[in-house]
């Protein structure tokens, strides 16, 4: 048997099959028309549904539910997105909308919860409790305490990118100033990264992006990184600062078992991890207790969303609805 797990990014829309194992056996990715209604967009999702079965051989008998990952708010009381800006015109009941067009339960769940359930669901050991910080386009948040997400009042718990690391900082796509995603999102890195090369005509950063700043990506300043070029050096160890600032606080207010690093740019733990460590371990306020939170590097990349959206059955067996 088989759940369908779709995650809807701002870019792309991935549906997939996850096995019992939590395993995504199949994928099917399609590009993000950001100018969908809902009732078009639950069209868009059942047909990629149709067509990744038709295209594995798998019939409805072999399929238990259908779990969405969406971005911004996903009100389960509603069936609502709330302040998706990726989604501007994604407005009434998505989930109603694909409820009617199948016979398989539908779950729907904020994309940075679906990712965060993927992960620790793919946990051998499964910690009391959990956090993953999804780093990408923004900064997302899923959090798990006791086999529960935490969902808030509204659904909209976990908006870790929008706590404030600077008073009166870099204005933020959600209207306040200082956010951590307006420092610790991929595209902040980039940003940063193009700025520094700007000064700096000798970075291998030029080399690195055919000598247009257009092509920079997270990837590239980390590769850069690792060959010892200065400007890599600064802009990556001044990104490793701001995103610090961010978990140290998040961990002086629940103090999670673990705390995974997911998104694009855990493709690059090897080196920010480490980062991290000692600069989290300088600032926490239980810097001397016994126990500590434990950092990690998410193992399931961008297929965290798909699996986890599989898997919200699970997660909404323990759920209070
Ligand atoms: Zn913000």
């Amino acid at each position: 048997m088989y759940d369908i797990g779709i995650d809807v990014g701002g870019t792309g829309i991935t549906a997939g099959l996850v096995d019992d194992a939590c395993r995504l056996t199949a994928r099917k990715t399609i590009a993000t028309d950001r100018e969908l209604t809902a009732q078009g967009m639950a069209e868009t999702l059942m047909r990629l549904v149709r067509e990744l079965m038709a295209e594995n051989g798998v019939t409805s008998s072999k399929i238990r539910t259908i779990g969405v990952g969406v971005p911004g708010t996903a009100n389960a009381s509603t069936g609502r997105i709330e302040y998706a800006n990726n989604l501007p015109f994604c407005q009434g009941n998505l989930r109603d909308l694909l409820q009617a067009q199948t016979s398989k339960k539908i779950y729907f769940e904020n994309d940075a919860n679906a990712a965060a359930w993927g992960e620790y669901m793919s946990l051998d050991k499964k910690p009391e409790s959990f956090l993953m910080v999804t780093l990408g386009t923004g900064v997302g948040a899923g959090i798990i305490q006791d086999g529960k997400l935490l969902r808030g009042v509204n659904y909209a718990a976990g908006e870790l990118g929008h706590m404030t690391i600077r008073y009166n900082g870099v204005p933020c796509n959600c209207g306040r100033r200082g956010c951590l995603e307006a420092y610790a999102s991929a595209e902040a890195l980039i940003a940063r990264a193009r700025k520094a090369m700007d000064k700096k005509r000798e970075s291998l950063l030029w080399a690195l992006c055919d000598e247009n700043q257009g092509n920079m990506n997270a990837k590239l300043v980390f590769d850069a990184y690792r060959r010892g070029d200065k400007t890599a050096v600064k802009v990556v160890t001044k990104y490793a600062e701001y995103l610090s600032e961010g978990l140290a606080n998040v961990i002086n207010i629940l103090q999670p078992e673990l705390l995974c690093i997911g998104g694009g740019i855990s493709r690059s733990g090897d080196i920010l991890l480490p980062l991290l460590q000692d600069r989290v371990r300088e600032k926490i306020y239980s810097r001397d207790s016994a126990k500590n939170t434990e950092l990690t590097v998410a193992k399931l990349d961008n297929d965290a969303g798909v699996i986890g959206a599989g898997k919200l059955r699970l997660c909404n067996e323990n759920q209070r609805l």
